[in-house]
């Protein structure tokens, strides 16, 4: 191959500009995302290599080092990993081959916080070295490929690329950052340090940087040729909880997820018998911006014997916990396991129940801590990720009765009815003597179930009436039948029947007024024959003259709004 320049994909040229422009005030992210490659890389080696042990050829031991040079003014990432072939340069560092890149583009908000941690999150960290640098020169040589058939790539990060063919002896890449002016804060080793120590202490891979050692007659620091560990370089999950910080777990979290802020709860199991894997679970505190998207994997990583299989492994949590960010890391599973054998393996499947299990009672502590701040904290969840949870119930028959003890709903009881703050055992707690059902109203809004004619008997009377309005409620009930051996009702559906909450002279009263206005109501049946199904006297109605019901086991009238809102 001789030298050729090429020209980024548009796309990319779009992003090199967004990327140094408004990542700028929290540059130092790039160390944290060329780490995390050089890392990635490391899993690739280690996973193709159980095929093909020669790739290590005489370097089994896997780290990345990172060089500063003053007189040059670089600063390099150095990894003995997968490495790149040529045509693999070109594709991975000059193209983006994921589909999210547009995506990215129109989710920049111009918080420079937020956008940093999208970066990780969209696949695009290799271009935030052009933060601090104002050329980025790769050379590398992908394992099993001979020393000349290395690549060195080098791009200013405007317009082109060029790539030219080199020896490399040793396997794996070198990601050279020429800083731009004013960056020489990256030319500190021990600035470099004290980035490496925040962002990625708990990568599993060595992190090395070479010591330094202050030079009284030059009067600086003189880089010495001995190397020391900056990191812990040791899975998190694999140390013992009692030698794990909160900050530790929460610092893991952030690294895994890309999500600023700190989880809500994990969970940190090593776990014996039938199946023997560790999980490290956590609940985040917000939302991600793709939570309702279908296709969108679970966030577990799975890792065998630790070495790093997959990302997204779908199989290790059903998808109403698809929130959920973790570690799953199996003893028993094959190191070549792929994700067709994950949906079979029943080794799986015990891993699946055991972390629902966990994550399940996760949420029961946070939901019924004696600590009130740790209840506000299940409020929070709720309000995120509430009607993912709520997909559980028919999704998940085995756990059913804890999902649906972790509901929430708005209610006629509570004050503020719009938060969804009230749980079905609240309810059941609450309820008259001689109440047998649950009643709930579904709504579009909070405000239309609690104005809807429907409610007006019960209000009289002073029965609690659930308020739910979210769009999956109405699938939601036809899941959920019962709690705890109490009927859910509709009251937007046929008859109410309040049974023995009923007294004798209303019911009397109803039936003498059922008689009386029979010629009306027959009136009223041919006048309307066409469109309704039948007219009765309800006793139901306080103030308003008259309201529409459906019939038991036909779809509500809020069910064929949203259905007709959808065309169908
Ligand atoms: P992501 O890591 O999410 O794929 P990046 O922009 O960080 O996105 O990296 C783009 C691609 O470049 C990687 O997927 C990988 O194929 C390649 N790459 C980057 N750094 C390295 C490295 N140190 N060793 C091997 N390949 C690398
Ligand atoms: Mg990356």
């Amino acid at each position: 191959m001789s030298k050729q320049t090429l020209s980024f994909q548009a796309e990319v040229k779009q992003l090199l500009h967004l990327v140094t422009h408004s990542l700028y005030s929290n540059k130092e992210i790039f160390l944290r995302e060329l780490i995390s490659n050089a890392s990635d890389a490391c899993d690739k080696l280690r996973f193709e290599a159980l095929d093909h042990a020669e790739f290590y050829e005489d370097a089994p031991n896997l780290d990345v080092r990172i060089l500063v040079d003053k007189s040059a003014r670089t600063l390099t990432i150095r990894d003995n990993g997968i490495g790149m072939s040529a045509q693999e340069a070109i594709d991975h560092l000059g193209t983006i081959a994921k589909s999210g890149t547009k995506d990215f583009m129109g989710r920049l908000s111009g918080d420079q916080q937020k956008d940093a941690q999208l970066i990780g999150q969209f696949g695009v960290g290799f271009y935030s070295g052009y933060i601090v640098a104002d050329r980025i020169t790769v050379e590398s040589r992908r394992a099993g490929l001979k020393p000349e058939e290395g690549v060195r790539w080098s791009s200013e990060g405007t317009g082109d690329f060029e790539v030219d063919a080199i020896t490399k002896p040793t396997r794996g890449t070198d990601i050279v950052l020429h800083l731009r002016e004013g960056e020489d804060e990256f030319l500190s080793a021990w600035k470099v340090r004290s980035i490496v120590n925040k962002y990625s202490d708990h990568i599993s891979l060595p992190i090395l940087m070479q010591k330094e050692e202050w030079d009284a007659e030059k009067g600086e620091h003189v880089t010495l040729d001995t190397w020391d560990t900056v990191n812990q370089a040791a899975a998190l999950w694999t140390r013992s909880k009692s030698d794990i910080t909160q900050e530790q777990y929460d610092d893991f979290y952030k690294q895994i997820s890309h999500d600023q802020d700190a989880p809500l709860a994990h969970t940190h199991n090593r776990v014996e018998g039938r199946s023997e894997y560790t999980q490290l679970l956590y609940v985040p505190a917000k939302a991600p911006y793709d939570l309702w998207n279908r296709d969108k994997k679970g966030g577990l990583k799975l890792y065998v014997k630790r070495v790093f299989i997959m990302d997204d492994a779908e199989a290790l949590l059903p998808s109403y916990l698809r929130f959920v960010k973790g570690v799953v890391d199996s003893a028993d599973l094959p190191l070549n396991v792929s994700r067709e054998i994950l949906q079979e393996s029943r080794d799986v499947k015990a891993i699946r129940e055991g972390c629902t299990k966990r994550v399940l009672s996760m949420l029961e502590d946070l939901a019924k801590h004696e600590d009130q701040a740790k209840r506000d904290q299940y409020a929070a969840f709720w309000t995120e990720f509430g009607s993912v949870l709520k997909e559980g119930i028919g999704e998940d028959f085995a756990n059913r009765e804890r999902l649906a003890k972790l509901f929430r709903f708005a209610s006629t009881a509570v004050d503020d009815g719009a938060t969804q703050s009230v749980s079905l055992a609240d309810y059941v707690d609450r309820m008259k003597e001689g109440q047998e059902g649950i009643y709930v109203i579904t709504a579009d809004t909070v405000t239309a179930a609690k104005n809807s004619p429907q409610l007006e008997l019960f209000k009289k009377k002073g029965i609690e009436v659930l308020l739910l309005t979210d769009r999956v409620d109405e699938w939601l009930l036809s899941h959920l039948h019962d709690f705890e051996g109490k009927p859910l009702h509709n009251v937007t559906k046929g008859a109410v029947d309040l049974g023995s909450l009923q007294d004798e002279a209303e019911k009397k009263q109803a039936e003498e007024a059922a008689e009386h206005l029979k010629p009306l109501l027959e009136r009223l049946k041919t006048a309307l024959s066409d469109r309704v199904k039948d007219v009765r006297v309800t006793t139901r109605l306080v103030d308003s003259p008259a309201c529409l019901v459906t019939e038991d086991g036909e779809i509500s009238g809020h069910l064929a709004r949203l259905l007709k809102q959808a065309g169908q």
